[in-house]
């Protein structure tokens, strides 16, 4: 594998950094909170401009139009970690229903969703889980019945990330109750507005509702939000499954964490020793160090094989359980290493980095199940990527 890069990409390298330096006045801080905050959509719709966010996205639906080159997005992840500028907005809409729908959704779907979702005016949640379908996704039952060209829907979804905060679901109802499971879906967007939707926040260990419980009850919305074909919706879910996987795992993002770690073993000390000088605190976090370049080497790994139009295989396949796993690491170094502050939660003198570090560790806890939990992942390890024996099924009573 060659890492040196071509004059090309170093000369982009200096594009990058020059548009990073000139307008970081302009961008976000950890002050400007929130869904639809005016400075970070502002922020959002610079770097779309300057081709450091939405980068391949047609132009047409509201991005830059570049030509995909890994080697280019890779540049600009890497420096938004190096200079910890706000890096672009992600998100279900944008990281998992964006991509899907460029793949699979029609003309009208992508010129109405992806401009604004991309621009951060549209904020999305992910309807899939409900009560007995969360690792067995397609046992779910929420059922939509044809009505002319509307669907009506009942029941319910849990565990649904920002539907309080949501314009828009994208969600996996029943259509065919005869089929076999898997083939009796439809993946179908629709507005939270729609009447009928009731929505019951629940309070997650961070303290914060982050998800919720969501109701349907008669809920007529266009079939003209069916992404792809009706009962098809498994082989979509299927496809933000991937995206979201390779959201909630980015290297990028895990290496930038680290880096926030390294400066505050930096920058605090007990009894007037650095953390970072403590033999045991260093010894963690250069062994967090490896696995943070390992990531980064099989992130290299994917990238030549994507170059190389194959499947990335099962460099592809560690890359939620590898990358949910180490964040959650490095935020348990920090809560570790902060010692007695790092069990504080309430506003307060000592707290360091607002409680980050505290709400961090909560909530990438969260997302080890999230996504697929770890056990489910270490299954499709096993079974997809290392050809292993499938796991027994249980036998019926
Ligand atoms: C922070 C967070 C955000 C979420 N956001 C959303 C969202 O926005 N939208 C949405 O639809 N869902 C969301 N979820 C739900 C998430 O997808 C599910 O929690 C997850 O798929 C697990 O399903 P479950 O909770 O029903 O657990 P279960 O499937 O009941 O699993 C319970 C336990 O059994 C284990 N298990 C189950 N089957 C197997 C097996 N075959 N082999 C080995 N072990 C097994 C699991 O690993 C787990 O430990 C979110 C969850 C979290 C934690």
């Amino acid at each position: 594998m060659k890492l040196d890069l071509d004059p090309e990409y170093e000369a982009f390298r200096a594009d990058v950094v020059e548009i990073l330096s000139t307008n970081a006045h302009l961008a976000p801080g950890p002050e400007d909170k929130g869904y639809k905050n005016p400075k970070r959509i502002a922020w959002q719709k610079l770097l779309i401009r300057n081709g450091l966010a939405a980068r391949t996205i047609p132009k047409e639906y509201g991005g830059y139009g570049a030509e995909p080159d890994i080697l280019k997005a890779r540049i600009i992840a890497a420096e938004f970690a190096r200079t910890r500028i706000q890096g672009p907005m992600s998100g279900q809409g944008i990281a998992m229903l964006v991509p899907t729908l460029l793949e699979l959704g029609t003309e009208e779907q992508k010129q109405a969703y992806i401009r604004p979702t991309i621009e951060g005016e549209m904020i999305w949640c992910q309807g899939y889980s409900e009560p007995g379908a969360g690792s067995d996704l397609a046992a779910l039952r929420t059922a939509a019945v044809e009505d002319g060209d509307h669907y009506v829907i009942n029941g319910s979804k849990i565990w649904t990330s920002t539907a309080k905060q949501a314009d828009m679901i994208f969600c996996l109802v029943r259509t065919d109750p005869t089929a076999k499971k898997h083939e009796g879906i439809t993946y179908i967007t629709f507005p939270m507005t729609t009447p009928g939707i009731e929505i019951r926040p629940l309070v997650d260990m961070t303290g914060t509702a982050n998800f919720n419980e969501v109701f349907f009850t008669d809920v007529r919305v266009p079939k003209s939000g069916v992404i792809y074909a009706p009962n098809k919706g498994w082989q979509v879910a299927n496809a933000t499954l991937t995206h979201e996987r390779g959201m909630l795992g980015d290297p990028n993002a895990t290496k930038a964490r680290f880096l926030e770690l390294v400066t505050l073993m930096k920058s605090e000390s007990v009894n007037g020793q650095r953390l970072i000088d403590n033999p045991m605190l260093r010894d963690r976090l250069i062994k967090l160090q490896s696995e943070v370049y390992a990531m980064q080497a099989n992130g290299l790994r994917i990238m030549t094989s994507r170059l190389k139009s194959e499947s990335p295989g099962l460099a592809g396949l560690i890359v939620k359980l590898n990358g949910c796993d180490l964040n959650h690491e490095i935020a348990r170094l920090a809560i570790d290493a902060l010692g007695e502050l790092g069990i504080l939660y309430e506003e307060g003198e000592h707290l360091r980095s607002e409680g980050s570090w505290q709400w961090r560790y909560m909530y990438d806890l969260g997302l080890i199940i999230g996504g697929g939990t770890a056990q489910i992942q270490k299954n499709i390890i096993a079974e997809r990527g290392l050809g292993m024996p499938r796991e027994p099924k249980l036998a019926k009573a």
